[in-house]
């Protein structure tokens, strides 16, 4: 296994505390090193955990160092640029953290980062400080003490220059890398929230397309897709699905003596009634076409669609909507043609779902020819003879 850290001995600084906490902080990158070959399924927590160890530690480590610093009386300039590198150092780790999940290899880009600027920040600011402190200790004032680093760092064969400028290009691809991290980010929101938006619009538009129009109810396509689904599911519980078929009485006379716009206004509030009644978020009224409407019940028996045809019938009546032409009654009235049955599949592969139509549909032809403003079960055996109910 790779170890990403080697200690040197050209990495002591001489301040046992300082060396001490550098080697934890070693320990700490190599354990995350490690961490990165460990089998995936548990390599995430584990980093996590490193990860927030190791931060913890790094701002401790900065603050004792920093403390130390103040109370060894360092020169001001000194103290500021090295608390500089800290401050970037953690900010750096943080936004490479953050990224960790956008970046194939994070994790070894974050390991090779720490190791490349741990190394970098001993060779060069922590053992110019440790020299300093020493200097202070031997009685040079702060300015002297720095003076004599810049001093020292004209006559080192290029090494300090070396060390300052690759500090320096570690600056700057810090501040890039957060300045891109931050660019990322806002483009990840502005993304996520077109997603989000795009979306919506899908779902209105796929609700759009479900919806009648004028009515605001299911329309005939959507009734199809869910008349097959309830028939799958009624044929595979071996549950009976009720359908109603109801239809407006003598609405091309209605349409004659208000007009169509009114005639559409009726329409609503009839379509508001009958949806009125339902209860069980399964049922689903639609429009068949024209002044046709569509009930689809959902697990229940003759006795119990019957029961719910009817009180449609009367919530229609009960609107009380003038219709001077009406033979049936001084108002607007529906008809209805109710059936239940446990589909049976057809040997052509059918659903079931063509007779139920085909049945309620008899059974509204019933309804209308023994007067309207009534609702006829369909009966088996016969075409709709069964319960009849005038209201
Ligand atoms: P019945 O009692 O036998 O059903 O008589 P009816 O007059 O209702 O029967 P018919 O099917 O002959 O007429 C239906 C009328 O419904 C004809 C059509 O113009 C009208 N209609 C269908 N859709 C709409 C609509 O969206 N708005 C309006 N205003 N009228 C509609
Ligand atoms: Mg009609
Ligand atoms: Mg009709």
């Amino acid at each position: 296994m790779d170890t990403s850290f080697i200690w040197d001995d050209g990495f002591v600084t001489g301040l046992d505390v300082v060396d001490a906490q550098h080697h934890a902080l070693v320990d700490l990158f190599n354990e995350l090193n490690q961490a990165l070959f460990s089998p995936a399924g548990d390599r995430q927590a584990l980093l996590a955990d490193i990860y927030a160890r190791l931060l913890a530690y790094a701002e401790y480590h900065f603050r004792e160092e920093e403390q130390l610093m103040a109370q060894s009386g360092l020169d001001a300039r000194h103290v500021q640029a090295h608390c500089r590198l800290h401050q970037q150092f953690v900010q750096q780790i943080r936004v490479m953290w953050a990224r960790r999940g956008t970046q194939a290899d994070l994790g070894a880009m974050l390991v090779d980062f720490l190791t490349a600027w741990l190394g970098l920040h001993i060779l060069g600011i922590d053992r110019s400080m440790a020299r300093q402190i020493a200097s202070r200790r031997q009685g040079l004032d702060a300015a002297e003490a720095f003076e004599r680093e810049r001093q020292r760092a004209r006559h080192d064969d290029g090494m300090q220059t070396l060390l300052k400028m690759i500090n320096r290009l570690y600056s700057a691809l810090s501040v890039q890398n957060t300045q891109l991290a931050s660019a990322n980010q806002d483009l990840e929101e502005r993304v996520t929230q077109r997603t989000r938006e795009l979306e919506l619009a899908n779902e209105r538009l796929r609700l759009l397309s479900r919806t009648d129009a004028l009515l605001d109810i299911a329309n005939r396509a959507h009734f199809n897709e869910w008349l097959e689904q309830a028939c799958t599911l009624a044929r595979r519980t071996q549950r009976p699905l009720g359908l109603v078929m109801i239809d407006v009485d003598c609405f091309k006379r209605y349409n004659d003596r208000y007009g169509h716009q009114q005639g559409d206004t009726c329409l609503q509030a009839v379509a508001r009634a009958v949806a009125g009644c339902l209860r069980r978020d399964a049922d689903l009224v639609a429009r068949y076409g024209g002044e046709e409407l569509v009930v689809v019940l959902p697990d229940t028996g003759m006795a119990g669609a019957t029961a719910l045809a009817q009180r449609m019938v009367q919530a229609v009546q009960a609107l009380a909507l003038p219709h001077a032409d009406s033979p049936v009654g001084p108002c607007v009235t529906i008809s209805a043609g109710v059936c239940s049955q446990v589909p049976h599949a057809g040997a052509d592969g059918a659903s079931g779902s063509a007779a139920l139509i085909a049945h309620a549909d008899a059974a509204l032809y019933q309804a209308k020819h023994q007067g309207r403003n009534r609702c006829v079960a369909h009966a088996e055996g016969g075409d709709a003879a069964g319960m009849l109910s005038k209201i």
